[in-house]
């Protein structure tokens, strides 16, 4: 039911003893969408994606995601974060991974899980320590999708991975967003990384929203100003 935005923020804010991390955003992000979160090295990408997850309270302001609070109980169900540091247990194996997955997290499905692992040539027995830095990125987007989630937040997901490894994170999320209507918002400081799967962008600078809308739009009016500027 992608009925009405994926999150909505109104003023939305979080303050620390130094400073606004976040500082009066208003958006609206239309459900269905592959949303790229963009901005410098402490933008407040980590703490919208984190008030978005419930993880963290704001401080000012409100955001709701599909029009309920990110703590209640059907925002939490619809919800999936992926951490930037992805909190898996070294020690384990991906199928004991996978199956602390569906012990946590009643109504989780495996066999979404697993074939997002297989789709990135994960062994089944390799123990975590062991993977790459994609491999382990693709077990915990794994871990996130076997969800069903309605809304997927991801951290910064494409930072370690190589090209090869990108671009296969990239098929993944277009079909998981071409089959289930899944909305996406992933952060990156790097337009490059976002801007061949993103159809939505947010761009962010010190705590503040700059900008919000169609990729499309925001790359031609883009090539405009800049054009303008060198006088094309
Ligand atoms: P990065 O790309 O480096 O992860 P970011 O865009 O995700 O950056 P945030 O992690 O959201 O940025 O941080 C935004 C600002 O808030 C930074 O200036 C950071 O130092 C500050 N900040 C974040 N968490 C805390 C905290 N727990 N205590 C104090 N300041 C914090």
């Amino acid at each position: 039911p992608a009925d009405g935005p994926a999150i909505e923020a109104h003023g939305l804010g979080r303050k620390y003893r130094r400073g606004w991390a976040l500082k009066d955003c208003s958006f609206r992000l239309p459900a269905g969408r592959i949303c790229g979160l963009v901005g410098p090295n402490g933008a407040g990408k980590t703490t919208l994606l984190e008030i978005a997850a419930n993880l963290l309270e704001p401080t000012a302001g409100t955001l709701r995601v599909f029009g309920a609070a990110p703590g209640s109980a059907q925002a939490v169900r619809r919800t999936a974060f992926v951490a930037q540091e992805k909190p898996l247990f070294r020690r384990f194996t991906v199928e004991e991974t996978l199956r602390l997955g569906r012990e946590l997290n009643p109504g989780w499905d495996r066999a979404v899980a697993e074939a997002v692992v297989r789709a990135g040539d994960v062994p089944l027995d390799a123990r975590i320590g062991t993977l790459s830095g994609g491999r382990r990125t693709r077990v915990a987007l794994a871990l996130a999708l076997g969800k069903r989630p309605g809304l997927l937040l991801l951290d910064e997901p494409m930072s370690d991975l190589d090209p090869l490894a990108r671009h296969e994170l990239t098929g993944t999320l277009m079909a998981e967003a071409a089959e289930h209507g899944t909305t996406v918002l992933m952060s990156s400081h790097l337009l490059s990384e976002l801007e061949n799967v993103c159809d939505y962008l947010l761009v962010v600078s010190s705590g503040g929203l700059r900008l919000a809308g169609d990729v499309d739009e925001l790359l031609a009016a883009h090539t405009l100003l800049t054009g303008a500027r060198t006088g094309d």
